[in-house]
């Protein structure tokens, strides 16, 4: 089996990245021999709500939440294509970019319980590997998924460019935007936030954060 390096591509709303976010991302950085983590904000996700913050506001907090981890690298990508931000497009990018790499694309449980919902998700197992988070409460993926991409290791990975699945076991963080960005509104400030983001936040009053006053304690999003 021929070994190489290789690159995972994270991509999310990040509306705003919070605690969770950056643990998956170094977790599944690091089971992979600090392999970079490209970390993707889209810009008209097509699964989802639309974000509350505009996307120049959510490229900043990751900016922000990024430093201090040397294999997150904020990358703009999606946000500078047109249309919805497909992650096939986004994948077929990548694969042009390094076409012998294996290419792992990181998502949380929550959202490989509905990959079968997604755009031409059967061509993602001809080009990337998937590493998947564990998150509290999520569904079990569909068996047409779960077949599509055969369970390995971090070893199994690094030897094909594609086609398999690594179910990671932590972190297990009971932490969500939607949450978030209720307890900002709440009391202007979250605990799962880098403290670098709740001052951007505060200053640029994302998320209907309060303007006069904001608890400072640390209740749990
Ligand atoms: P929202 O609450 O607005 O839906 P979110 O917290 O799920 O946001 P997203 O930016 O939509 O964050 O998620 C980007 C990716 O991160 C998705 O693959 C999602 O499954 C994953 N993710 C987010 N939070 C967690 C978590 N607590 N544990 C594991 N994966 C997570």
């Amino acid at each position: 089996m021929r070994n190489s390096a290789p690159l995972v591509l994270f991509g999310g709303t990040f509306d705003p990245v919070h605690r969770a976010h950056i643990s998956a991302a170094r977790a599944v950085s690091k089971v992979l021999g600090d392999a970079p983590v490209h970390l993707l904000p889209n810009a008209v996700p097509p699964h989802r709500p639309q974000p509350t913050a505009d996307a120049e506001q959510r490229l900043a907090m990751l900016r922000l939440a990024c430093p201090g981890h040397p294999s997150l690298i904020v990358d703009d990508w999606e946000l500078r294509q047109q249309g919805p931000s497909y992650s096939l497009k986004t994948l077929q990018h990548f694969r042009q970019q390094h076409p012998e790499a294996p290419l792992v694309f990181m998502i949380g449980a929550d959202s490989f319980a509905s990959l079968h919902h997604w755009h031409r998700w059967q061509d993602y197992a001809t080009l990337c590997h998937l590493a998947v988070v564990p998150r509290p409460d999520s569904k079990l993926a569909s068996g047409e998924v779960l077949a599509a991409f055969p369970e390995s290791d971090a070893y199994g990975l690094c030897g094909q460019p594609a086609g398999l699945r690594l179910m990671l076991k932590r972190p297990f963080l009971d932490v969500s935007a939607t949450a978030i960005r209720e307890a900002l509104a709440r009391k202007g400030d979250c605990p799962a936030l880098d403290p670098a983001v709740s001052a951007h936040i505060r200053c640029h009053h994302l998320y209907n954060v309060p303007t006069t006053t904001y608890s400072t304690d640390h209740e749990a999003p």
